[in-house]
């Protein structure tokens, strides 16, 4: 079969040639006029449109002037300087590079177009290298029926340098499409393009680079974005079903005493999000598939309940279970939970760490091969390889993004039966709807959307510097009421020596306000001796001091009811979701809890939006939805070192999230008719997912 034109190297296109060839590899990985084809313009400019000088700011995006030349002046022979008119105002266009051509070019009197992006420069406005075309140009092409709206595309300073400028990748896009948009094929069945009214792939990219309209370009953004989104729901969804027809799992028919027991000796009704989560948990264990599921839901939305009722599943099927979290403290803060459930129950449960002493070590490892040890609770110490079970049916990991993949790789082969365990992973970092879609799109995902009945809201209030006196005075009057307070300093970078400095400073500035007698102040962080830090944690958990000046070291695993009262030092420096988890520290009492945002009297627009949505609002999920909006979906804490697995094009998950569901809707009807695309109808689709880029490694990240 002939090479398709699409596979052309980009070198053979008129105007680039082997030199800027190899920049537009370098810089923007273009190799091939496809490659091409598929860089999408980021922004149009509306050619039809013309600002006049008067109103031009410096902070303006890409504005088109219609100048008169006025003057020109070539400063020491380097720097050619153009003054335009167009009767509101003067304006400085300035030239580096192509002096000669641009002086002959510009002659006085004539008038251009102009185009650039303006800027200040010793408090004048001016444009650098505008792009000049002949007043006729927008004319002519609104005439030809071409459109007046201009894409857009990313660009290097290295690629301006050799000469691809904006109005040359124009060019090249225009003779790429020529070149070889008939050589692409439909990616989508005729039948599809029908019922979700999208038009065809060719119409598509025609108008994603050079719209007719507005109406043409929204019809080719929304056509390609779908695709987009569906192709990579359709090969997630895709991959879920082969495993839950292949997967096989262990069988675990029965409910079992002990879960009884245990359920029935709670002294609280589980909420409904509990129960359903359970329900669903339990549905997958018993189908003879292996669950893979994800568990999220906020602080204190009663996951480790969950989680023990689980196990008890487990164990009433004779299966261990095996509960991993992410550090010593939480490991242990699980370990003091769960043997309270447990009580009555019969069942042994155990606790191992790095810190455990060999004895107990020793004594535990053969509990597990015995089989004597039900529940073993731990760190990374439960993956080594002397860790051996009798039989383990169920890995319950908390806070999985902690867990890098080869160790959940390792707990998976723990299984003595040749069938791997159940895995569960649980996460209070609530994960947006449409990112868990995509991370996590072939797992299944339970939800814990309520909290347990009682608990009360935490007051947000926002604070500026200037008004520490009276944060003082608040402080002094919830200490005088019996409460603990927490004051937090970031630490961004763990090395910062500044941040120290602000946390030192911080310490200071609070034992001076709060002087013992009779106040008692602890500090903790993560310089310190691990005695020192436990002595003051002690302290505080206690109750013998009343505030605890910390880093964001306590985000994880402080369990302090008495402490009512978050404060959060230049809380402008933290994102969203952090500023949520520390909030999570207060509210777990039967008192009234409050958090108090502390900034800087000057705040940026950003972080005055983010500020005001912790004070707005103590759902995490849609705190998780605004952070992405915010900082994109990259930035969110827990998908940073796992990445997204497909890097999206055009779609976006924090824009599109109607489209998404829309596609994995879509996806999932069509699967159920067809699971393996195997008809005839189907067969592009089948054909589109054979591409590399489906073939996605380590998807679930967990199996
Ligand atoms: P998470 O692990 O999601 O942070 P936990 O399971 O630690 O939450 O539960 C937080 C607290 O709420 C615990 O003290 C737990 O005993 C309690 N709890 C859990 N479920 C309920 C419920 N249905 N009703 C009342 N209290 C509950
Ligand atoms: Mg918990």
């Amino acid at each position: 079969m002939a090479r398709s034109e699409l596979d052309s190297d980009i070198q053979f296109l008129p105007g680039v040639g082997p030199k800027r060839a190899e920049l537009l590899k370098k810089e923007l990985g273009i190799s091939t006029f496809g490659d091409l084809i598929r860089l999408y313009p980021f922004r149009y400019i509306d050619r039809s449109s013309i600002i006049q000088i008067a109103s031009i700011r410096p902070d303006m995006a890409y504005v088109q002037i219609r100048g008169k030349v006025l003057r020109s002046e070539l400063i020491r022979g380097k720097r050619l300087s153009v003054i335009i008119s167009d009767g509101t105002g003067e304006l400085e266009t300035v030239f580096f590079k192509g002096i000669k051509w641009t002086m002959e070019k510009l002659k006085e009197g004539n008038e251009f177009i102009f185009f650039g992006k303006p800027a200040s420069f010793n408090g004048r406005i001016n444009i650098v290298h505008p792009e000049i075309d002949p007043v006729s140009a927008a004319s002519a092409q609104a005439a030809a029926g071409k459109g007046t709206m201009t894409g857009v595309y990313t660009s290097t300073e290295r690629l301006k340098n050799s000469g691809i400028t904006g109005k040359v990748m124009n060019r090249m896009q225009a003779a790429a499409l020529e070149a070889a948009l008939t050589s692409i094929r439909e990616s989508l069945p005729e039948y599809i393009l029908k019922e979700k009214g999208l038009v065809p792939i060719h119409y598509a990219l025609r108008n994603i680079h050079f719209p007719s309209d507005m109406a043409a370009l929204e019809k080719a953004k929304y056509r390609l974005k779908f695709e987009e989104l569906f192709f990579l729901q359709l090969s997630l969804l895709k991959q879920k079903y082969v495993r839950s027809r292949n997967g096989q799992g262990i069988p675990m028919p029965k409910v079992g005493e002990a879960f009884n027991l245990c359920y029935n000796a709670l002294p609280f009704d589980l909420t409904g999000a509990q129960k359903r989560v359970i329900t669903e948990i339990r549905e997958d264990m018993r189908s003879g598939h292996q669950m893979n599921r994800l568990l999220q839901g906020d602080v204190g939305s009663g996951k480790t309940m969950v989680a023990v009722l689980c196990a008890l599943i487990a164990y009433g099927n004779g299966y261990q279970t095996c509960i991993m979290a992410p550090t010593e403290v939480l490991a242990q803060q699980h370990y003091k939970n769960i043997s309270k459930y447990l009580e009555n129950t019969g069942v042994k449960a155990a606790l191992l760490t790095g810190s455990s002493r060999t004895a107990e070590r020793r004594e535990v490892h053969s509990g597990l091969e015995d089989g004597s040890i039900g529940i073993i609770v731990g760190t990374h110490a439960l993956i080594e390889d002397n860790v051996i079970f009798r039989n383990l049916g169920l890995a319950i990991i908390d806070e999985q993004h902690r867990f890098g993949v080869e160790q959940r790789s390792k707990l998976w082969r723990k299984s003595s039966c040749g069938i791997p365990p159940h895995i569960l992973v649980m996460t209070a970092t609530p994960i947006p709807r449409t990112l868990a879609m995509t991370l996590y799109g072939d797992l299944d995902v339970s939800v814990i959307d309520e909290l347990p009945p009682g608990r009360k809201p935490v007051q947000t209030m926002h604070a500026f510097e200037g008004k520490r006196n009276a944060l003082y005075k608040f402080m002094r009057d919830q200490i005088a009421l019996g409460r603990q307070i927490f004051v937090v300093y970031p630490l961004i970078f763990e090395s910062e020596k500044m941040d120290y400095q602000n946390l030192e400073n911080g310490y200071e500035q609070i034992v001076q306000a709060f002087p013992f007698p009779p106040y008692r102040t602890a500090i903790v962080h993560g310089k310190q001796s691990n005695d020192d830090k436990r002595f003051n944690m002690e302290a505080f958990a206690s109750g013998r001091a009343d505030i605890l000046v910390a880093t964001s070291v306590i985000e994880v695993g402080v369990d302090v009811p008495n402490a009512s009262v978050m404060v959060i030092e230049s809380s402008e420096r933290f994102g969203l979701s952090q500023l949520h988890q520390l909030r999570g520290r207060v509210g777990r009492g039967s008192e009234k809890s409050y958090c108090v945002l502390m900034t800087g009297n000057k705040l940026s627009k950003e972080s005055r939006h983010r500020i005001g949505l912790m004070c707005a609002t103590e759902n995490g999920f849609e705190l998780a939805e605004e952070d992405m909006k915010m900082r994109g979906p990259g930035d969110i804490e827990g998908t940073q070192q796992s990445g997204l697995p497909i890097s999206l094009n055009i779609a976006s998950l924090a824009k599109d999230g109607i489209i998404l569901n829309d596609a994995r809707i879509y996806a999932e009807k069509i699967l159920e008719n067809d699971p393996d695309l195997s008809s005839d109808r189907n067969f592009a689709l089948r054909e589109e997912l054979r591409k590399d880029k489906y073939n996605i490694r380590d998807y679930s990240k967990i199996s």
